[in-house]
């Protein structure tokens, strides 16, 4: 009964469901290839977030147009279709409160000229075509991106003993 209550309670309280939207974020084959998965990754650790999913793998082509579809008529696409296809990517899901926006926040700008340091593409790139890492830009393209990703079995749902040091409430 009390477990069913609280489970209700989650259900409803506004933090709580603010602290479940989730985001993809791709480490994309030069952050493989210059060593800095592990240092990516530990800026969203250290932060707070919640590792939820994550894969190591050589992306099809095929995956990767469909990933990129809204761009298939720019001019870079092609070279962004290779490029993202010329090595292994690690595709990852994230939660927390806000965790689409901080994200993006936390990569920098698509060129990294424009991106303050202390951002990932600040820190670690300098070319738009070399930019390490992508993030979902709103909470509707992260769901259809961690679907295309994913299968929902490979979604880890669990609790952060980190939790209440991370959200007051
Ligand atoms: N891109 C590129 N040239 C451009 C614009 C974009 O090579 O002029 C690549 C770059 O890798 C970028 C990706 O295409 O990260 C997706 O572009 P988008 O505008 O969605 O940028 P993002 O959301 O990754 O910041
Ligand atoms: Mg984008």
């Amino acid at each position: 009964m009390i477990c069913s209550l609280l489970a209700l309670f989650s259900l409803f309280s506004p933090a709580m469901a603010a602290a479940r939207e989730r985001t993809f974020l791709m480490l994309k084959p030069d952050a493989v290839q210059r060593g800095l998965v592990g240092k990516i990754i530990q800026r969203f650790e250290e932060k707070g977030f919640k590792l939820v999913a994550m894969k190591y793998m050589w992306a099809s082509e095929e995956l990767l147009k469909q990933h990129y579809a809204d761009l298939a008529t720019y001019p870079f696409f092609p070279s962004l279709i290779k490029y993202m296809n010329s090595g292994p990517v690690v595709p990852m899901v994230w939660e927390g409160q806000n965790v689409v926006k901080t994200g993006r926040v936390m990569l920098g700008t698509t060129n990294p000229v424009d991106s303050a340091p202390g951002t990932i593409r600040g820190d670690y790139c300098i070319q738009t075509g070399r930019n390490i890492i992508h993030g979902s830009d709103a909470v509707e393209s992260a769901q259809k991106e961690i679907a295309l990703w994913f299968k929902p079995e490979e979604l880890v749902a669990w609790q952060s003993a980190a939790n209440s040091w991370v959200y007051e409430d």
